[in-house]
């Protein structure tokens, strides 16, 4: 992993073997960036997505093995209980160019992730909210 800072916005290089959530948690909590935006492209070998059924409110997550393009990686970073929360989604292309995705529980970088963070100075708390079963910001 290689970044760079210009002003609020930190330019990250993600490379092959590096998983990207764990690699932006460390980032942020070592730079000390607790709130923000991110944003993504790159290649992924494999990654686990998953959708949350919003009647039943279960969670499903799939796992995706192959030659992926990340056609859209976007999210967002606060904090829960005082520790770095990234929630991402991700959106990747297979080699027909068909595209899938979901709520991004892991991807590991095949060729290189190219992400954009856009700092904002200040910290939002998430918790556990009962009614949706989710990590809600503001609570
Ligand atoms: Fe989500």
């Amino acid at each position: 992993m290689k970044l760079k800072k210009f002003g609020n916005k930190w330019v990250v290089r993600i490379d092959k073997g590096e998983e990207i959530i764990e690699t932006l948690k460390q980032l942020c909590k070592k730079n000390k960036i607790k709130l923000g935006s991110v944003s993504g492209v790159g290649g992924i070998e494999r990654a686990t997505v998953g959708s949350f059924k919003a009647k039943t409110k279960e969670y499903f997550s799939q796992e995706l093995t192959g030659d992926y393009e990340i056609t859209s990686l976007i999210g967002n970073i606060s904090t829960m209980k005082g520790k770095i929360y990234l929630h991402l989604h991700i959106t990747i292309s297979d080699s027909n160019n068909n595209a899938f995705g979901g709520h991004l529980n892991s991807a590991i970088i095949s060729t290189t992730g190219e992400i954009i963070i856009e700092e904002i100075k200040g910290e939002i708390e998430r918790e556990f909210n009962e009614e949706v079963r989710l990590n809600l910001l503001f609570e």
